[in-house]
């Protein structure tokens, strides 16, 4: 779903080639296998479908663009430094680009302290079901990766934990991985079962 991936809209800065190390990774790739076998992470329209991310103390560490979140290794993760949304620019570490979506993360992190990871995955079933669900949906169809998408995520998610991103798939945050990881799974359970 979605337009076709081109890779991403913001120039990448590499402060240096570090990849991250942190147990959480492990715990995305977990994850990543886990919904890929549920099928909320398609192959599709060139690309790989879905991201992840983590706070930490330099800023948050987030899966690199392009790859099968399916089938993550350590060097697929990308510690994000600073990212300014309007200049399109997000300064890293690590040996990959990040994420096409690293602006609506970075904008999760730095608006809501209480966040503390984010996913996203295509989930179509509960994109359907959103409206019978009670799922707030962002106001608009944006082309991924832009600026407007993530501004519109950040403004209609306000202080809920999961979002539909209208034509895309869906959003959840949580104070760790775990809780946005079951938000995901909940809501697509409930979808499954109307
Ligand atoms: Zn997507």
């Amino acid at each position: 779903m979605g337009d076709e991936y081109v890779g991403r809209k913001f120039r990448t800065e590499f402060k240096s080639n570090d990849i991250p190390q942190d147990t959480r990774i492990y715990e995305i790739i977990r994850l990543g296998e886990k919904f890929k076998k549920m099928g909320l992470l398609p192959d599709e329209d060139g690309g790989h479908a879905g991201n992840f991310s983590f706070r930490n103390s330099k800023g948050f560490v987030i899966t690199s663009g392009g790859r099968d979140k399916g089938n993550l290794s350590q060097k697929n993760f990308v510690q994000v430094l600073n990212v300014n949304v309007d200049s399109g620019r997000v300064i890293v570490k690590g040996e990959e680009q990040p994420s096409s979506e690293t602006l609506t993360h970075h904008l999760l992190y730095s608006g809501r302290k209480s966040v503390n990871a984010v996913i996203h995955v295509h989930d179509d079933i509960v994109l359907k079901n959103a409206h019978k669900l009670n799922i707030k949906s962002t106001e608009r169809k944006h082309p991924y990766g832009t600026a407007e998408l993530a501004k519109d995520i950040y403004k209609s998610i306000g202080r809920e934990n999961f979002l539909a991103v209208r034509g895309h798939g869906v959003i959840a945050t949580g104070k760790s991985l775990w809780e946005a990881g079951k938000i995901i799974e909940t809501m697509h359970h409930a979808a499954e079962n109307i």
